[in-house]
């Protein structure tokens, strides 16, 4: 007997990240094959998708695309630039920041973890004092969006803080890119790395990623081979040159990613920009109006919004209730922040205030039966803002 697929059908995905994938993307995985390393057609797509990557990057730098999904493109850059001995600064106010550490170990760095409070953007000038005293970093790594928390570091600030002192400096967008403007070059940005199943809305599968020339030279200047294959980006480097890929390239995703792309143009990024900017900032209002509090006080992402868990909230009850009830399936969070928020993920195809009024109705049928009484109609304080009233 072939087993079911386990499919969404009536279930609303309404998670931070993987979101829901609009249906031309999903067809575009249907294409017929070609052989993605003999097919000339194939690379000249390749290129094209890439091109329109780094105008989204906004970076002159050339974008790759790496087969799986983006923590692999976070394992290359750690494999990549790595040496015995070599340290690297994690810049650490949330939940994924400090945990690029885990990535540095296994390449033999040492990574030095830098915490500043979380509840806001790294401060510089505190920074500028940490960096005074001791500079001597291969690279730092930073969180865009930490996820976990919904909140957005203020990279255009930070990264040139970094490159100042001479630090080559890594972002995870993950959960930023395609929700909230980025300007790679004007923010000194070395190495983006980002993911296709977050604002982008296509399925989870690659990296997306863009390499500086500054970057590209520490690579080369290693004393000791890269020691992997299939996370070594110096091949993505020769890849352009060469016409070449250095594997097969999965052919579906990359298809899927740039029907995912070209509905962002489409639709034209400032348009798509502003309306996560527009949705972000009525959901966060809607709450406020409902009585609710904010997980953040600054540092909103437009991507993603949480909510504290308080008084006789129960967290995991709202959650089971919302998909018992209404199918929605929302996130909470996670490591030392379990059970303390409630996240709603308006982002790419989530990013419809139709879809989030929905969403915030529902969560305000479950809170009332839990006996949390809000201060107003959450969905219509929604739509109010939303609508600029
Ligand atoms: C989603 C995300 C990643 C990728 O992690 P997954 O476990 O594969 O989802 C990395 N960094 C950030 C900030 C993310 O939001």
């Amino acid at each position: 007997m072939p087993s079911e697929l386990p499919l969404v059908r009536d279930k609303i995905v309404y998670t931070a990240g993987p979101s829901q994938v609009r249906a031309n993307v999903r067809q575009a995985r249907a294409a017929e094959m070609t052989n993605p390393d003999v097919d000339e057609d194939f690379f000249a797509y390749y290129v094209e998708l890439t091109d329109k990557l780094k105008r989204l990057f906004g970076t002159r730098h050339d974008t790759h695309i790496l087969c799986g999904e983006c923590m692999l493109g976070l394992d290359a850059v750690a494999c990549s630039l790595i040496e015995q001995g070599d340290r690297v600064l994690v810049l650490d106010n949330g939940v994924f920041g400090g945990w690029y550490a885990d990535m540095v170990t296994p390449y033999g760095g040492v990574p030095v973890v830098y915490e500043d409070a979380r509840d806001r953007s790294f401060d510089p000038e505190k920074l500028r004092r940490f960096l005074d005293g001791d500079h001597d970093f291969k690279f730092a790594s930073i969180v865009h969006c930490d996820t976990p928390s919904g909140l957005l570091n203020d990279i255009s600030v930070v990264c040139p803080i970094l490159k100042s002192y001479g630090i080559l400096t890594l972002v995870d967008a993950a959960a930023s890119m395609f929700g909230v403007p980025y300007k790679g070059d004007d923010w000194c940005v070395d190495i983006t790395v980002t993911a296709t199943q977050k604002a982008l809305s296509a399925e989870p599968g690659l990296t997306l990623l863009s390499i500086s020339d500054d970057a590209w030279k520490a690579m080369e200047a290693r004393k000791t081979p890269i020691p992997s294959y299939y996370c070594n980006l110096l091949y993505f480097k020769e890849s352009v040159r060469k016409v070449w890929f250095p594997y097969t390239m999965s052919i579906s995703d990359i298809y899927s990613c740039g029907v995912a792309v070209d509905n962002i143009l489409a639709e034209g990024y400032d348009n798509v920009l502003q309306r996560h900017a527009r949705v972000a900032q009525a959901c966060r209002a809607a709450l406020v109006d409902a009585g609710l509090e904010l997980h953040l006080t600054s540092g909103f992402s437009a991507t993603v919004t949480g909510f504290n868990i308080t008084g006789s909230m129960n967290c995991k009850a709202i959650l089971k209730a919302l998909y018992d009830k209404h199918k929605i399936i929302l996130s909470g969070s996670y490591h030392y922040l379990e059970g303390k928020l409630i996240r709603l993920g308006h982002m790419g195809e989530n990013c419809f205030p139709e879809k989030l009024a929905h969403v915030l109705g529902k969560l305000q049928l479950v809170m009332a039966d839990q006996g949390t009484v809000l201060k107003c109609n959450l969905e219509e304080a929604f739509m109010r803002h939303y609508n600029g009233n």
